[in-house]
């Protein structure tokens, strides 16, 4: 799940973008870096049996999936590559075909995977040529090219509304190489959103600057370009160190001209959704495939989409997100596969990877579908359904089919155990059944909620409710056996609704995405907004620590109802609403709080 991103279709074309420009270049494998000149070392995977400490079923899917040692399942790490062997054999064992060419169960694709240094890189001022990898380094979102500019020196690159000594609104950046000193002087860490050097690239970059230099402070390593997967900026950074960065300060206050030329490229790896088949039985409708699909992979070492910015590095388990419906997954395959008999159409299980990276694996599969679009009846995703308890079910979707609410009863009570369920007729969210409805399938999402350990490292196997994952799994069994058919009374065929949920109609229009795309990326908040259906504005269930929603005292339990003059009615108005504004804009938020009204200025950060 990737609340963050809440913006219906700007993954998929994010990701297809991603995937045009990364087509022609050389391909290593998920996890194994190549090694120059040879061939990928194979880094064995953790101990299943070990791992799992004799649990059975969802739990020991759960513990396997979420353990440390999977260093929290990042697509292209290896991590992601011992969880989806892990899937590979479980769907094996449970006797499932392999549903992806050339007899495999994995659809490979490639991602992006940091950056790597060519040698035409160059520096220089004057006379003085600077060494790439010692005195500078290119960011991995730096445009590749030559420039020769004067430059002009930004201070901290930050502006302060408000603060009459703030002079970096004031200067004309214009085809100039802006230089900046890293970090963000009004926190006591030095960190802050606005510290990241992406960020300050980006407003120099809309300002018309020709290039970017961050100056490190003492003593800082140059970054590393292993891991950056955002895309290019459009305009040359670099970083700079130790005694290069002083001689470019003092260079830039005289206004003296720079010359650089980058060369980086994107390097790439292969990433796996994992695909396997449960045949149909009967000889005409077989050939028709309903699709049960949940994501494995996670944030990994945090980061990019973490809640918790000051836990880079520690992992991020993602026991809820989405190791459970991953298990839950794997439990309907096994609960189908070994039933004496066969549903009549076939079910499709796809273990969906890059799902936090904005909907990559899920967008890979709609382009390259394993049973043609218009042969698919529906999609059934599940997407942290691992903190049920006492809480009900969500069930987003069910406005995508007409008889989606009549199937949704009958298989509840199917089920054995009814679930207190909540609906709602969204059919595009957060997660990679968005990418099924982008294509017109009807589609349903099972989610038991956002929390506090949502997108952090706290979000552990031990929170987790297995039989509630078990109860959720029961229950997708039940649909998923009504739509496959075969099973007597209840097999129903859907009547696609189109624009369900989406009061703008449907997808975006054209012009829209295409901005989403050229411009990289949006104004960001930071808020943790509950998924449940509401009357009235959006209700948080957090705020990400150190974002600019926390600077500006939103707290959980807020019902956002205003935003930038615009009512707030619910998730979409909401988001449509933060998409209208540009990262560094100051907005006004009006929230309801302990029956009260309270009005609240952020200054907006840059998604990533
Ligand atoms: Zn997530």
């Amino acid at each position: 799940m990737e609340i963050d991103r809440f913006q219906p279709l700007r993954s998929r074309t994010g990701a297809l973008f991603l995937l045009g420009i990364l087509a022609a270049l050389p391909v290593g494998v998920e996890g194994l870096p190549q090694a120059t000149g040879g061939t990928p070392q194979a880094t064995a995977c953790p101990d299943a049996q070990r791992l799992v400490r004799g649990s059975e079923g969802v739990a020991a899917d759960i513990r396997y999936l979420a353990d440390d040692a999977l260093e929290g399942r990042e697509a292209g790490t290896r991590g992601a590559r011992c969880a989806a062997d892990y899937l590979a054999e479980a769907f094996a064992e449970a006797g499932l075909e392999p549903a992806a060419p050339g007899g495999s169960y994995f659809q490979t694709f490639p991602i992006r995977a940091g950056s790597t240094l060519g040698t035409g890189n160059l520096l220089r001022v004057g006379a003085t040529t600077y060494e790439a990898e010692s005195d500078w380094i290119p960011f991995g979102f730096a445009a590749p090219g030559e420039t020769t500019a004067p430059m002009i020196y930004g201070g901290h690159g930050i502006s302060r509304p408000g603060d009459a000594n703030d002079t970096y609104p004031h200067l004309d950046l214009e085809g100039k190489i802006v230089v900046l000193e890293d970090g963000d002087p009004r926190t006591h860490s030095g960190q802050s959103l606005y510290a990241n050097p992406h960020f300050k690239a980006t407003v120099a970059a809309g300002r018309g600057a020709a290039g970017v230099l961050v100056l490190l402070p003492e003593g800082a390593n140059l970054p590393d370009l292993t891991f950056e997967t955002r895309a290019s900026l459009g305009v040359p950074v670099a970083a700079v160190r130790g005694a290069a960065a002083d001689a470019l300060r003092s260079a830039a206050r005289q206004g003296e001209s720079a010359t650089i030329r980058f060369d980086a490229a994107p390097r790439e790896v292969q990433a796996r959704n994992v695909a396997a088949l449960l045949p149909g039985s009967d000889p005409e409708l077989r050939d028709e495939v309903v699709i049960l699909g949940a994501h494995y992979d996670h944030l990994g070492l945090g980061g990019q989409g973490s809640m918790s910015p000051d836990e880079t590095g520690t992992v991020h388990n993602g026991a809820d997100d989405n190791a459970s419906g991953t298990a839950a997954l794997l439990e309907v395959a096994r609960s189908l596969a070994s039933a004496p008999m066969r549903p009549a159409r076939s079910v499709l299980f796809l273990a969906f990877t890059g799902e936090e990276k904005g909907l990559w694996g899920s967008a890979y599969y709609v382009r390259e579908p394993l049973v043609p679009i218009d042969l698919t009846v529906a999609m059934l995703n599940m997407d942290m359904v691992g903190r049920l308890e006492e809480g009900g079910l969500m069930v987003f979707g069910v406005g995508t089919a007409e008889e989606w609410l009549d199937v949704l009863e009958t298989a509840n009570h199917a089920s054995g155990a009814p679930l207190n369920i909540a609906t709602s007729p969204d059919g595009f969210g957060p997660s990679d059944h968005s990418s099924f409805y982008g294509e017109g399938i009807p589609v349903l999402h099972f989610f038991t909620n956002t929390h506090e350990d949502y997108h952090r490292p706290s979000d552990d196997w031990q929170k987790i409710d297995e039989a509630g994952v078990e109860r959720v799994a029961a229950l997708v069994r039940e649909v998923a056996l009504e739509l496959a058919g075969g099973s007597g009374a209840h097999d129903v065929t859907l009547t696609a609704v189109s624009g369900a949920g989406n009061p703008h109609g449907g997808p975006l229009p054209e012009g829209d995405r295409d901005s989403r795309v050229s411009s990289g990326y949006g104004p960001y908040l930071g808020t943790i907004p509950d998924m449940t259906p509401s009357d009235f504005g959006v209700r948080l269930t957090g705020v990400r620590e150190g974002s600019p929603a926390q600077d500006a005292g939103l707290r959980k339990g807020d019902v956002i109802v205003l935003f930038a003059g615009k009512e707030i009615t619910d998730l979409y108005a909401y988001t449509y609403a933060l998409r209208d504004q540009k990262p560094g804009d100051e907005v006004e938020i009006e929230v309801e709080r302990d029956g009260e009204r309270v009005t609240l200025k952020a200054v907006l950060g840059e998604r990533r």
